[in-house]
């Protein structure tokens, strides 16, 4: 076992990583626990200033409701949430993240971030829901006020700490323990309550990018699928698994497309120049009553554009220069205006990308693309894991305490293991929540978690460690062990290096579990003998081998997108039909079926098996 030292944390409530939700999480736990007299501690593998998805910024926030303002209602979120996501939502997390969602915004905006006015003092909105902000630094500004509050109660933040998974005391969580990257120093944080807010996972799937373009994907390659290993190995329900999400986005640079249609009125076309929305318009129809009622799905979005791809009409593209045209047109009597208003949408295309996916402007200069002048390629990305975005996967969560659910067993946002609360990517069937949206379910999370400490207030047992960190570190102790017998490391039969382990799951998804490659479709045929080769890998993991710490983290990251490579392929056999065609499509069960798949899918990992079960639909 490798001789790093153990160090032992006790805490109150146990905050599992740094991004949006967690900071939101620990600015409201700081408070309430100060009050209280009690502890919370923040846990992140990287630093909560630029880590996870909102490191290198946005240009925007997704989710703000105005209704102070009487701009929208709850309910008119709900309904959204609802229809985008083919009738599969929890209203009841909606409606909580709703409700609370604008209170973050403007707490963002007192902290510092930049947010659109117009000349009315009226925020900019981008489309109905999201406004526009100056976001280069919206995350280290959200992450600033989580620090200050933590440490002005004098609470701790653990950096540069990768949490392996949890300890538990029978089905109550008992803590964490995961390892530092940058020092010798196994750690074990004990606590009476934890917060499972470790994002999504990315490179599950082969991404469209090789060789030295491989962390370059939509999704930061910051994630790995922790929070779901988390909640998976603590044995909690989970739920809408096959909830991928595939954006459409500038093609291999992966930069945001929100703007351009929603704010530039872009249309997206052919390489012929039909507009896909237009010209398959009828398909629509086949998804009813989902595919009749705007805004559109996103997945049907992507799946008319799909069929274009399909049919050869490829590449597709976003006419920028025609969207740039029309919108200076109403200035073209006035030359000097009309210069000037080109010059200002100029401008806004490349912030959009300056502000959040700086590469995009790289590729453009470096492909010589004008968009005033000339149409820029889009293209489906590969598969994530984001329930947060326009995904749905994650953690099956009780309901809000204050109102009437069926979905209620405890307090609100705990998953069915006692003491274990997620929010942000954490939590499934409430997409849409966003950066804002991520936030406000942290705080409300992380409130009902002191409550559930103040109420069971003793310290769970967490038992004897040596085996779990003896489990932790045995990738380094192979390497060590065997290292020797071959002339070159990456070639060596008593080990498997995390690299090469990665290639293969991505291989395995992409192939079988309808990635890029296979154009997004998947069969019940193609998902079992993917079950097959899985069964295989995860034999292979107990040989993955670590030459240094960092390639320790490596490997776990790579056990956990095994784990939610494995939700995700089960719970596609398990649904029989095609509802979200555009993420992925069941070639086998080509069509919708609303009688018998109008619900639900939740699995749970117990004892090495895998349980399904269909759960409700509840519209509020
Ligand atoms: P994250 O914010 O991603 O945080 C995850 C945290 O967990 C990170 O701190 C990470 O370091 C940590 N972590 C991961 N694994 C471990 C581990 N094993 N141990 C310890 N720590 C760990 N929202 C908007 O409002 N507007 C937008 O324009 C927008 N655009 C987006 C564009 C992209 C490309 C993406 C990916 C997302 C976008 N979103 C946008 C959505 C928004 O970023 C997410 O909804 C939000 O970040 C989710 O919050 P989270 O806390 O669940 O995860």
């Amino acid at each position: 076992m490798a001789n790093w030292e153990t160090v032992e944390v006790t805490t109150d409530l146990l905050i599992c990583g740094g991004g949006m939700s967690a900071c939101g999480a620990a600015v409201e736990a700081a408070y309430w626990a100060k009050k209280n007299g009690l502890n919370v501690i923040m846990v992140d593998k990287a630093t909560p200033t630029r880590s996870g998805a909102v490191a290198m910024g946005l240009s925007a926030i997704n989710e703000y409701i105005g209704y102070s303002k009487d701009e929208n209602t709850c309910e008119d979120y709900i309904n959204y949430v609802r229809q985008d996501l083919m009738g599969i939502a929890r209203d009841d997390l909606v409606f909580n993240i709703a409700r609370h969602v604008d209170s973050s915004v403007h707490l963002f905006e007192k902290w510092g971030l930049p947010i659109w006015t117009d000349e009315n003092g009226k925020y900019v909105r981008e489309g109905r829901w999201q406004v526009m902000i100056n976001g280069e630094s919206y995350k280290v500004i959200v992450a600033e006020a989580a620090i200050n509050a933590m440490s002005e109660a004098g609470f701790e933040i653990y950096e540069r700490v990768f949490i392996v998974g949890p300890i538990m005391d029978g089905d109550r969580v008992a803590g964490a323990y995961g390892f530092s990257t940058r020092d010798e120093k196994f750690y074990v944080f004990k606590a009476k309550a934890v917060m499972a807010t470790m994002g999504g996972a990315v490179h599950v799937f082969r991404p469209r990018s090789v060789g030295e373009g491989l962390g370059r994907s939509w999704y930061p390659p910051f994630n790995s699928g922790s929070s779901t290993y988390f909640t998976v190995m603590a044995g909690a329900e989970m739920t809408c698994q096959e909830v991928r999400f595939i954006p459409v986005r500038f093609k291999d640079a992966y930069g945001p497309v929100g703007a351009w249609f929603l704010l530039f009125k872009s249309r997206a076309t052919s390489a012929e120049g039909g507009e896909y929305m237009a010209v398959r318009k009828e398909e629509l129809s086949n998804w009813a009553p989902y595919g009749l009622v705007k805004p559109i799905p996103a997945n049907l979005r992507n799946y008319l554009g799909m069929l274009d791809t399909d049919a050869g009409l490829g590449p597709l593209y976003m006419e920028t220069a025609e969207a740039i045209q029309n919108l200076a047109e109403a200035y073209k009597d006035d030359k000097k205006a009309f210069k000037k208003k080109m010059k200002e949408l100029e401008s806004e295309a490349w912030e959009d990308f300056l502000d959040m996916t700086v590469s995009q402007s790289i590729l453009w200069a470096a492909h010589n693309i004008q968009p005033e002048s000339s149409r820029s390629e889009i293209a489906a990305c590969e598969p994530y894991f984001i329930g947060s975005h326009s995904g749905a996967s994650g953690a099956w969560v009780s309901g809000p305490d204050d109102i009437e659910t069926p979905y209620k067993w405890g307090y609100g946002n705990m998953t069915t293991v006692q003491g274990l609360f997620t929010a942000g990517d954490g939590s499934g069937a409430s997409s849409h929540k966003f950066s804002s949206g991520s936030h406000a379910e942290g705080r409300y999370a992380a409130k009902q978690a002191i409550k559930f400490v103040l109420e069971n207030n003793t310290q769970p047992n967490v038992g004897d460690l040596d085996a779990i960190k003896e489990a932790c570190f045995k990738p380094m102790d192979l390497f060590d062990a065997n290292k020797g017998y071959t002339t070159d490391p990456d070639i060596n039969p008593s080990y498997i290096r995390p690299m090469q382990f990665m290639y293969r799951l991505q291989k395995i998804m992409d192939e079988y579990a309808g990635g890029v490659s296979s154009a997004f479709k998947t069969s019940k045929s193609l998902l079992e003998r993917g079950l097959e080769l899985l069964a295989m890998l995860k034999e292979d993991a107990d040989k993955l081998a670590a030459e240094n710490s960092y390639e320790l983290e490596r490997c776990w990251e790579n056990v956990h997108r095994m784990c939610q490579a494995e939700a995700h392929v089960r719970t596609m056999l398990f649904r029989e039909e095609t509802r979200w065609p555009g993420y992925y499509f069941r070639a086998d069960t080509p069509k919708m079926d609303e009688d018998n798949w109008k619900c639900f899918v939740n699995c749970t990992y117990k004892d090495g098996e895998w349980e399904f079960v269909k759960r409700d639909v509840v519209p509020l």
